[in-house]
């Protein structure tokens, strides 16, 4: 080869080296973009977080701080960057919070901590810190969680109150258990003496079978009210293996007084027995039911209950024939102290309510549904055994 064509080659190869170069060069170009690009939305997207992002080196200089931050400590950004903590928060360096840092920035750990910050304007502030090791220092995540706290903060408070608030009515439940059921016992009973001694004297005896009447009303209104008491605190009653049908004669047997006074007739329906895992105290129901279903019928009316088997439960239903309970009414019978339009039949108001805190407590339902030939209709269902 003669030496212009080698010097040809030669112009050929550089021409050749001088593109390569040139597209090396624009590749350059654009990762320094990309890195750019991408280093600003790092920057941006903490810069726009709501928890404080900060960078601090091993001198504990600020490289790095988002609004959050400066908002958080109540100062500029530009005030922060390159100034170290203890010259920005005098005395910084005593708290748990900076302990926390300086172990992570010892011993490369991540920390994380709930901290209260008392601010140079001496306003405080609780912060949930996430502190982790970074090659040129530390970085601190920062989540200001004061509000939660006050929130915490006032339910604790209110938890107190509770707590007290419980323990008063304890004690005024104790109170009426014992200390007035006693005076009341002695009233009613030294009344009744007097009246068995036949008193001849019209207004006396009058007087005597009101102090009576009213001595009554307590001592039912106070074991009522004591009763719910208990079992508005109890979470679950002690359940043994019980027979419904035998509670329910039990129950109806006590009645046979009313019953008679009133010339009712009680009509009871089952097929067998009906074992269920309850409290004994489910015969309050059952009285509460049959003693309603009584007292707010006529005179000469029956009553019936049936016992009806089913999958998982037995559903038993008083039936009456008396004055029916307005739809508007069924539920808000239930709760304590409603009573509607019985002003002249004897009652505390609390029996329903005693009865649905029972069934409750056994996991059962009540409601009430209409008789279709006038009256109600009041149903339980009780798990089986
Ligand atoms: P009390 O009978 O002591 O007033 P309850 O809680 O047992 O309290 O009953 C609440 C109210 O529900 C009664 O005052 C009465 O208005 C109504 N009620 C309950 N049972 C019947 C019923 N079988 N028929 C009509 N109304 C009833």
């Amino acid at each position: 080869m003669n030496e212009l064509a080698k010097l040809r080659q030669r112009v050929a190869e550089l021409e050749k080296l001088e593109s390569q170069c040139r597209l090396a060069e624009k590749a350059l170009r654009e990762a320094e973009q990309e890195l750019r690009d991408s280093e600003e939305r790092y920057r941006s997207t903490l810069d726009s977080m709501l928890e404080g992002c900060q960078i601090i080196d091993f001198d504990w200089r600020y490289l790095y701080v988002n609004d959050a931050v400066a908002a958080h400590g109540r100062k500029a950004k530009v005030e922060l960057l390159g100034r170290t903590m203890m010259e920005m928060y005098p005395g910084i360096e005593n708290t748990t919070m900076f302990a926390a840092l300086q172990r992570c920035m010892d011993k490369r750990i991540p920390q994380r901590m709930e901290n209260e910050f008392t601010f140079p304007d001496g306003s405080r502030g609780w912060f949930e810190l996430s502190i982790q090791p970074l090659p040129d220092g530390i970085f601190v995540l920062s989540l200001d969680i004061t509000e939660r706290k006050r929130a915490e903060e006032t339910l604790k408070n209110y938890a107190t109150k509770l707590e007290e608030a419980n323990r008063l009515k304890d004690l005024f439940t104790d109170i009426m258990r014992h200390d007035l059921l006693n005076p009341l016992g002695i009233i009613k009973t030294a009344t009744e003496q007097i009246l068995v001694a036949e008193t001849r004297e019209e207004r006396m005896c009058n007087t005597l079978q009101m102090i009576k009447r009213n001595a009554d009303k307590l001592i039912d209104m106070i074991k009522s009210a004591s009763m719910y008491a208990m079992l508005e605190s109890a979470e679950k009653l002690e359940c043994k293996s019980l027979d419904l049908s035998e509670i329910f004669r039990e129950v109806a047997n006590n009645f046979k007084p009313q019953l008679e006074e009133k010339n009712m007739k009680l009509e009871y329906i089952s097929k067998g027995g009906c074992c269920v895992i309850a409290n004994p105290m489910i015969d309050t129901v059952f009285s509460n039911l049959l003693s309603n279903a009584i007292k707010y019928s006529p005179a000469g009316r029956k009553i019936e209950v049936k016992v009806i088997e089913e999958k998982e439960h037995f559903k038993i239903c008083v039936k009456d024939w008396g004055h029916g309970i307005r739809d508007e009414d069924k539920l808000k019978i239930f709760t304590r102290f409603q009573r509607v339009d019985k002003k002249g039949v004897k009652g505390t108001g609390l029996g329903l309510a005693i009865a649905r805190r029972v069934v409750d407590l056994h996991g059962g339902k009540i409601w009430i549904e209409d008789n279709p030939e006038g009256g109600s209709v009041f149903c339980v269902e009780i798990p089986k055994a």
